[in-house]
């Protein structure tokens, strides 16, 4: 099995992380640890600490698709959850060993450098979930 070590993160579908990190860093008080372009991703991404996990915030960039689909489809709302695991290549290895469709056959650079790869809905009882190394 899957050595998973820690909630990372869960990401936050927004359509503008301008429009929408006011209430997550000035209302509910949320320290901002990183801002950046994931451009693999095509994505723009603000990481928020809050203790004990992070929340990221994910805005499409132009061309990019799965999230854009997602805001238009569902609107703004939990777009994924992260799990931290010991070895992402061998998650990723041991998922389709089991029979499961992770989305990248190869771990792909995210946000903040972590190796990562996602599992859809369809086979995670609803949730997309996001393996980080
Ligand atoms: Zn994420």
């Amino acid at each position: 099995m899957i050595q998973t070590t820690k909630l990372a993160h869960i990401g936050i579908a927004v359509k503008s992380i301008a429009g929408s990190i006011g209430f997550f860093r000035d209302i509910l008080g949320l320290q901002v640890l990183a801002m950046e372009d994931v451009p693999v991703m095509k994505a723009r991404v603000a990481k928020l600490s809050t203790g004990n996990t992070v929340i990221e915030l994910i805005e499409p960039l132009p061309g990019e698709q799965t999230v854009t689909k997602f805001l238009d489809t569902r609107g703004e709302g939990i777009h994924h959850i992260c799990l931290e695991v010991a070895d992402i290549k061998l998650a990723t290895d041991e998922l389709i060993k089991k029979g499961y469709h992770p989305v990248y056959d190869e771990p792909k650079t995210g946000a903040g450098g972590h190796k990562v790869n996602f599992l859809f809905p369809k086979e995670t009882h609803g949730v997309l979930i996001e393996l980080s190394d």
